[in-house]
């Protein structure tokens, strides 16, 4: 059976290709540091997990509205007050099967064939093929090292077109950890509103920002920018609930709309067990998740230092999210590998440490590496990299 040739265009995720050649390698008996994970390594909170059991419990598990149950999306508006002083109407909120499927869903309801969607690389491996599958185009802007992989205003203007629809902002991003500060968020927010052009603000890794750094949402600068904007987020990574599955979308009426609707006939509704753990996530305290938070903060500076160390190795130092995205290009030609791809493939044949290669991230010099494990694991890492550069130069 010949496929459809949506699918046929589809890239395989690096991350998932990695992640099954290290769970190989263990399953031969090899110990294997898998740098690969893009969830939090911290069990669910307690108090979300009696949440879902109560719901259970009491027989909360029948379908429920599509576009998710009020109490959660009332719970949903009161975080956006309470951390980003936003409003938005119970219609102005969509509730999703992950925040994966929150911007599935937006392209499917956005993207006519030919539109382009401006995407930062380096960028998270969904949204090119998200916005394929849509028959839209990835319009693919190198956001430079040299400026901390962030997308210069100068650069968006120049990538418009008259087919372009929509740009993503992914802030704190996977896989750079870099955050754009309200100066820059203005002025990128000022060419999209000139140019009418949608800012799908991923904001996924809102909690998880470190030093004296803080959150901004574009939409948070002005009524302007906030009509110009989709929010997507969820409890993911900020709650460590990556299997329950929530996310959500927050903008434009009727986009939303346009997302209830193709929902309510592709997903019927998220699970209506994990939306009341994701209720219970939103209306007690964040006090795992600054546990959570300091945590990383920790292994952050710890893994940085160790990384920063090690020769032909640099690294624009993250401010968020939990991944160290350092350009190896050096370290591969003094081990005598023509690409990063390979010095990879090697490094988890040899030392048995699985990264991520930036290709993948549309940054071929550059390597992914999460933090989201411990900190004995992430110096024996280090350790072992440092051996097989050793060894090879
Ligand atoms: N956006 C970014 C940038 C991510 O890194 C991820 C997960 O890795 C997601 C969205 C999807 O999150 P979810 O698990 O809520 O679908």
């Amino acid at each position: 059976m010949k496929l459809a040739e949506r699918v046929q265009a589809l890239t395989p995720s690096s991350t998932l290709a990695i992640t099954a050649k290290a769970k190989a390698l263990k399953q031969e008996g090899h110990d294997v540091i898998g740098l690969g994970a893009g969830e939090p390594d911290f069990n669910t909170p307690e108090h979300i997990l009696d949440a879902a059991k109560k719901a259970m419990d009491e027989g909360k598990t029948k379908y429920t509205p599509s576009g998710g149950m009020v109490e959660l999306k009332q719970a949903i508006q009161a975080k956006f007050k309470r951390d980003q002083q936003l409003s938005f109407k119970e219609s102005e909120v969509i509730v999703t099967i992950g925040a994966k499927h929150a911007l599935y869903t937006l392209f499917q309801v956005l993207l006519n064939p030919g539109d382009e969607v401006i995407v930062p690389a380096p960028f998270w491996v969904s949204y090119p093929e998200q916005i394929k599958l849509a028959q839209g185009k990835p319009v693919v802007i190198e956001a430079k090292e040299s400026n901390e992989f962030k997308l210069t205003p100068d650069q968006i203007e120049a990538a418009i077109t008259d087919k372009t629809k929509a740009i993503i902002l992914n802030s704190p991003s996977n896989p750079t950890g870099v955050i754009y500060s309200r100066d820059e968020l203005q002025a990128i927010g000022d060419v999209c509103l000139r140019h009418n052009i949608l800012i799908v603000s991923d904001e996924i890794y809102e909690k998880l920002i470190y030093g004296d750094v803080e959150h901004t949402s574009i939409a948070q600068l002005s009524e302007d920018l906030k009509n110009q904007t989709v929010i997507i987020n969820g409890v993911s990574k900020s709650h460590s609930m990556t299997g329950w599955r929530i996310g959500y979308a927050a903008g434009n009426e009727a986009i939303i709309k346009a997302m209830t609707n193709l929902a309510s006939h592709s997903t019927s509704n998220p699970t209506s067990i994990a939306q009341y753990a994701a209720l219970e996530a939103y209306s007690s305290s964040e006090e795992e998740v600054e546990t959570m938070k300091k945590a990383f903060e920790e292994r952050l500076n710890k893994l940085y230092e160790w990384v920063t160390d090690l020769p032909g190795v640099s690294c624009v130092k993250p401010k968020g999210a939990f991944y160290l995205f350092p350009n190896v290009k050096e370290a591969a030609t003094n081990c005598g590998f023509n690409n990063v791809d390979d010095w990879v493939k090697a490094l988890l044949e040899e030392e048995k440490v699985a990264l991520v290669p930036g290709s993948g991230f549309g940054a071929d010099e550059n390597v992914r590496l999460s933090y989201a494990t411990s900190l004995d694991q992430l110096e024996e890492a280090a350790k072992r990299i440092k051996r097989f550069i050793a060894n090879h130069t």
